[in-house]
């Protein structure tokens, strides 16, 4: 027993030391994605930023459907990075927000803690005109002490991750809007998008979302967008 027990100790040791070496740096940079929305709405406020008397519901419930579309689509896409080599943390993998009832604060916090190289928060859109369709994506608006530290690799991720998004999907091209009234944007202290997807209200483009394959196609976006914002792809 002993004997086999030295043998196996050292041949794990023989492993560790012919194992290949983490990426140049240590640890592979860490990705956080934070679907949208949850189980129900939660109408409680919180401040929109740190310090702020403004404060805004926690979560509306977004567009029918879309909390369920966009975590699909977060699921996919942690694979694709993965298979890529990055970490990868999730805001929830359920139903609801991984640390029980929360709102932007806390996911925003949640990526924080992790020192998440970005996060990226995954939205569909909803319109009182059925017509409108396509894809965009949000970034903080520019202010002093909440969003300076990330307002211009935030910018650099949304620039990236909506061509990929568009290149790859197809979808119409919104373009990209600078928001500061965002909770989300204004508590995160790493760089920080916000990709709204599609329109649920749009028959088609619903028809879309709602597709494994077309899912699967946001998620090589977003996960191509966040490889080259970290300078793991050309
Ligand atoms: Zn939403």
């Amino acid at each position: 027993m002993r004997g086999v027990l030295r043998g196996t100790l050292l041949a794990g040791a023989v492993a560790l030391l012919v194992a290949p070496a983490p990426a140049a740096g240590g640890t592979a940079p860490l990705v956080c994605l934070d679907p949208g929305h949850a189980s129900r709405p939660d109408l409680t406020t919180e401040p929109i930023g740190p310090g702020s008397s403004i404060r805004k519901i926690k979560d509306g419930g977004g567009a029918a459907g879309e909390a369920r579309v966009v975590l699909r689509i977060a699921k996919r896409a942690r694979i694709v990075l993965e298979n890529g080599g990055l970490r990868v943390a999730m805001t929830r993998t359920g139903p609801d927000f991984t640390l029980g009832r929360g709102g932007n604060v806390d996911r925003a916090k949640f990526c924080n803690r992790r020192n998440a190289a970005l996060m990226i928060r995954i939205h569909a859109d909803g319109s009182s005109d059925p017509a409108r369709h396509g894809a965009a994506t949000l970034y903080p608006a520019w202010r002093h002490g909440w969003t300076d530290d990330v307002y211009r690799p935030s910018l650099r991720a949304a620039r990236l991750l909506q061509r990929a998004l568009v290149r790859r999907t197809g979808a119409r091209d919104l373009g990209l809007f600078r928001r500061g009234d965002l909770t989300g944007f204004n508590w995160a202290n790493v760089p920080v998008v916000l990709v709204e997807t599609g329109f649920m209200t749009n028959p088609a483009e619903r028809r879309r979302l709602t597709s494994f394959p077309y899912q699967w196609k946001i998620a090589r976006a977003l996960a191509r967008g966040a490889e080259r914002f970290l300078g793991r792809r050309a």
